[in-house]
């Protein structure tokens, strides 16, 4: 599997279309969900083009990946939804049985009221 650099993440990464960012370093983007399935649903993309968390974690290098697991409470923290705050869900999907849409991994963070069941 080929990574598709004209998927929606790709194009936001490259500045060709818009997002409501939330933090962004050298190795991350956090932007709020186009369509957000609680209160508060964040993404955290990481800059590199990597499809899902397995080609992450065969492909990418060690920095790559600590930086990724790092920004998702930096950006939890930056929302006020740390676990002093309340708490939050975070979740990747991966492949089609996971429910992937976007071929550009990522991890979704809900938060800012109770989420709920863990799978419905
Ligand atoms: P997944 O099913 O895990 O691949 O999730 C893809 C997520 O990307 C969905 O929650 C979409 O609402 C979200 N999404 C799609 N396009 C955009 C966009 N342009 N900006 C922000 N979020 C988006």
């Amino acid at each position: 599997m080929t990574y598709d650099k004209n998927n929606i993440f790709a194009k936001i990464l490259r500045g060709e279309i818009p997002c409501k960012k939330i933090y962004e370093n050298d190795f991350v983007l956090s932007f709020h969900d186009v369509n957000p399935q609680r209160k508060i649903h964040a993404l955290v993309v990481p800059k590199g083009s990597y499809i899902d968390l397995d080609d992450f974690i065969k492909n990418a290098k060690e920095k790559e990946i600590v930086e990724f697991f790092k920004a998702i409470p930096h950006v939890a923290k930056i929302l006020k939804i740390s676990n002093i705050d309340g708490g939050y869900r975070t979740l990747a999907n991966i492949g089609s049985n996971g429910g992937q849409e976007v071929p550009h991994l990522h991890f979704h963070i809900f938060g800012g009221e109770k989420i709920g069941k863990m799978v419905s």
